[in-house]
């Protein structure tokens, strides 16, 4: 379980427990190649074994930075688009910060579980589910793009039960494991090729060893 930041100390979400803020590209899902700045959010309880962020699970290592501060990093350079990622970043409230965002003319793009309340507004929620902690029902309904991790052949099945509760719109992905990539990426694209509606992901910034 993660642990808790004291509530107080973020100010209905005027401060949040930020691990890193930087630009890159994103790597993964419908917005591939696209730069973004990323905000990184501490804390998460979902506990995936295979999580290559486990250093942010515990946001009291991360103590609470005033928005204003990471808007007007995120303004100095000539991003476009924001990525808020984790960590679970719906753990705190996001109105205050989607809304400075919005006011810069920025999009806001949210990278979730789905584990945890909806707060802020974004132009692009990717929902990733777990199935050891499964996305709470309004995900499904918010979701722009399910990305679905595959570890084994079982995901398949699990990957289907999410796609059916998500809207007609929604962008469907499968994306290996990146331990597993290339025992899994064979079935992958069998599968995709024989469900057309899946589209396969990759983790393109690992390729162009960037954050
Ligand atoms: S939900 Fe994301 S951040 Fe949380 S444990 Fe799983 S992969 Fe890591």
């Amino acid at each position: 379980m993660a642990q808790t930041t004291d509530t107080a100390l973020l100010d209905g979400g005027r401060r949040l427990p930020l691990v890193e803020d930087f630009y890159t590209i994103q790597g993964e899902g419908y917005h591939a190649g696209k730069p973004a700045y990323f905000i990184r959010l501490g804390g998460c309880d979902v506990g995936c074994r295979w999580c290559d962020a486990k250093y942010t699970w515990n946001p009291r290592l991360y103590p609470p930075t005033a928005i204003e501060t990471v808007v007007a990093r995120a303004l100095s350079c000539p991003a476009q688009a924001i990525v808020i990622t984790g960590g679970e970043p719906l753990l705190y409230p996001l109105d205050a910060l989607t809304g400075r965002l919005r006011d810069e003319g920025l999009e806001i793009f949210l990278e979730t579980s789905g584990t945890h309340p909806f707060s802020g507004a974004f132009d692009w929620v990717c929902l990733s589910p777990k199935r050891q902690h499964p996305p709470l029902d309004e995900a499904y309904a918010r979701a722009d793009e399910l990305k679905v991790i595959v570890e084994t052949e079982d995901d398949f099945a699990w990957a289907e039960r999410n796609a059916a509760r998500v809207g007609e719109a929604c962008r469907l992905y499968l994306q290996p494991e990146w331990s597993r990539s290339e025992q899994m990426m064979p079935a992958i694209v069998e599968y995709a090729k024989a469900h057309p509606e899946w589209n396969v992901s990759i983790q393109t910034h690992k390729y162009m060893r960037i954050p």
